[in-house]
């Protein structure tokens, strides 16, 4: 069986202007990086405003196994079943980040026959957009530092500077840091950290903003320190926001690509979905809309996380009203929600699978409450036996639920038919999508909205320093943002060992932060770093590149 990177590099990739022509973007309105991939001009917009929207197909997934269950695989799979079928898709992606393409999880390009390409330079340095980001970011960063060496005139108290330095990588030996070491020319000591880059505030905002000057005016709220009278500064305090926005001005300009079968893809920002929102930009979302008669985007991790985000922050913003959410299911996650150790998902075994089905259970409910018809993929593996998908078919059929069997991974487009259908079916539904909760409740309200509705939980606990921040966000007058919540992928709950559908468990929310140039306030549960470690093994160690530049060990 080939890698994914071998099929990858063995695919017949269109030129980018070709992908581009047959969605009617006009020649003017392609900025090409090379020959396979480019960047659609702000002009666009402007053009296609009166264009009606095409159909929004959110996918999701039960909670994943550390390995993913295949929503990117099925997100691709899908554009390109629905080209089989004479409907004309449009997919949104966010862009992978270095921290798992280095780390456990590999790449975020797709898998099998079902991938977005070029696979290496998606994967690697892209169109620059992770780069512009971290320099933004960056950039502030340094501003503040210079503005504590160069006299302070804000007052700005070092202790309580908010936002840190950001990397493209898993590296725990920068969570904490103490910069300005060296004596007086060298800055002023304080401690510091970093967070990866798809965490910051910098990439949600980059992701949310309607265009340059909506980008501006969110850069320049973020909330950057107090003072020691208490009073917060912003980065507009630091005029610094400008300069950020010049560094993103590219950045802010969504990348169209191509999946193995040619279907147009846009990737375009690529925010976490446990330490951040977890959706694509909605700049590419909206113009896929326009460029489509189906968009088919993908939101991070469980539904209890990227999709949560995805209909209660993005949707909201961006005034998005989704067709119809399709969620990811797989015989290894199953299984593991089951009680099957990671190492031996892979085994037939239909007892845990059926004990796995709660976890499904929960997400199909979940997803009901937001009023938008569902449709259950199941991603198969060639480990699966019939036994196996004809209980997890059973399942779904007994539940009501729409659902199809995908084999887009081993197949392409052709192993996805029958879930288009039923997509295209759930589409001509009626969907009464609204958010879960009104932003105007209190904070605390908001956050048990989540917690109980969507996991399960049976109460919320907050430490100290989350009630005083509650307290300071009331204060600011700031209260009636939408919650993002970081938690663990791996449970419903914020305690990765509790699987399945636990119910009735507290969850704590040690730490909020106000990210106030995103829109939303974030509460941190459980261990959730915003900077990742590498594992032992990392993926890294296998990734090579030869004499003439071919790259291998991509996954
Ligand atoms: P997600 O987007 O949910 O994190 P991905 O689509 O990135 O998941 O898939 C995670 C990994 O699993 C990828 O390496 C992909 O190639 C692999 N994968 C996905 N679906 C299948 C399948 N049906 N069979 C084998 N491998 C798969
Ligand atoms: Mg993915």
């Amino acid at each position: 069986m080939k890698t994914d990177i071998e099929i990858a590099q063995a695919s017949q990739m269109l030129p980018i202007a070709d992908i581009a022509s047959k969605l009617d973007i006009l020649p003017e309105e392609l900025e090409p990086y090379g020959r396979y991939k480019a960047k659609i001009s702000e002009k666009i917009y402007s053009r296609l405003a009166d264009r009606p929207d095409g159909k929004l197909i959110l996918v999701t997934a039960i909670n994943p196994t550390p390995a993913g269950e295949g929503k990117t695989t099925t997100t691709v799979g899908l554009g390109q079943a629905m080209a089989k079928i004479g409907k004309k898709a449009v997919i949104a992606l966010r862009e992978p980040s270095l921290g798992p393409v280095f780390g456990i999880k590999g790449g975020a390009a797709g898998g099998g026959y079902s991938q977005v390409v070029p696979m290496e330079d998606i994967n690697l340095h892209f169109t620059g957009d992770m780069h512009a980001i971290t320099a933004a970011n960056n950039l502030l960063c340094a501003i503040i530092d210079n503005h504590l060496q160069q006299g302070n005139t804000l007052g700005i108290d070092p202790r309580r500077i908010l936002i840190k330095r950001c990397l493209d990588m898993n590296d725990r030996a920068l969570r904490n840091v103490i910069v300005g070491l060296g004596g007086k020319v060298n800055g002023v000591p304080r401690e510091d950290g970093f967070m990866i880059t798809v965490a910051s505030e910098v990439m949600a905002i980059l992701c949310l903003a309607s265009d340059l000057t909506d980008l501006k005016k969110r850069l320049g709220e973020i909330l950057v320190a107090y003072t020691y009278a208490g009073k917060p500064v912003f980065a507009r305090d630091l005029q610094v926001d400008g300069a950020m926005a010049a560094l993103l001005k590219d950045a802010l300009k969504p990348n169209l690509v191509q999946t193995l079968e040619n279907t147009p893809a846009l990737m375009h920002g690529g925010p976490f979905a446990n330490i951040a929102h977890g959706c694509n930009s909605v700049r590419a979302t909206r113009l896929a809309l326009k460029l489509g008669d189906y968009c088919i985007t993908e939101a991070g991790f469980g539904s209890d996380l990227g999709a949560e985000k995805f209909l209660d922050i993005k949707c909201r913003y961006a005034g998005l009203s989704p067709s119809a959410i399709v969620i990811v299911a797989t015989m290894r996650a199953l299984k593991y929600n089951g009680g099957v150790a990671k190492t031996d998902v892979s085994a037939p075994n239909v007892e845990a699978l059926r004990k796995g089905l709660v976890n499904l259970q929960a997400h199909v409910e979940n997803m009901q409450k937001y009023g938008v018809p569902v449709v259950v993929a199941i991603n198969r593996f060639y480990t699966d036996t019939e036994e196996e998908i004809a209980v997890l078919s059973d399942f779904c059929e007994k539940s009501g639920c729409r659902f199809a069997l995908s084999e887009v991974f081993a197949l392409g487009g052709d192993g996805g038919v029958d879930l288009a259908k039923k997509v295209v079916e759930a589409c001509q539904q009626p969907s009464h999508y609204k958010p879960l909760y009104d932003t105007a409740l209190p904070i605390k309200e908001k956050i048990e909205a989540i917690a109980k509705n969507i996991y399960g939980a049976g109460e919320v606990l907050y430490a100290p320093a989350a009630e005083k921040m509650i307290g300071e966000i009331e204060r600011l007058e700031k209260a009636d943002l939408p919650i993002c919540i970081a938690k663990t992928q791996y449970s419903l709950s914020d305690d990765p060992t509790k699987l399945g559908r636990p119910a009735g468990f507290t969850i704590t929310v040690r730490d909020i932060r106000l990210n106030a140039g995103a829109g939303f306030i974030v509460a941190l549960t459980g261990d959730i770093m915003t900077m990742p470690g590498l594992p032992k093994m990392p993926a890294a160690y296998k990734i090579d590149v030869d004499s003439q530049g071919n790259i291998s060990g991509l996954f």
